[in-house]
């Protein structure tokens, strides 16, 4: 049982520790952006955050791969298979 205080001792010291460093700092500094806003890929349409997407002539990629594809006027995947999928 002597290994569980130690565990919330050591808990409480990092929480105290934590807190006094947060008392000496400016409060409410945001860690993260809020909320980035999120774009769809232009060419199989997966949502990711816009700081991750590749923007090309106005619109938004989730890779370099799929720019390429769409440039090269290749059809997305996903709409070939369903298409294959019709025709059975
Ligand atoms: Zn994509």
């Amino acid at each position: 049982m002597k290994v569980l205080l130690w565990i919330a001792v050591f808990f409480f010291v990092f929480w105290l520790m934590r807190k006094l460093r947060k008392s000496g700092e400016k409060t409410h500094v945001p860690v993260e952006q809020p909320a980035e806003s999120m774009v769809s890929c232009d060419y199989c349409g997966v949502n990711l955050p816009l700081g991750e997407s590749i923007l090309a002539r106005g619109k938004y990629y989730c890779s370099s791969a799929h720019l390429q594809a769409r440039e090269s006027g290749d059809v997305c995947e996903e709409s070939s298979v369903s298409k294959d999928r019709k025709g059975e």
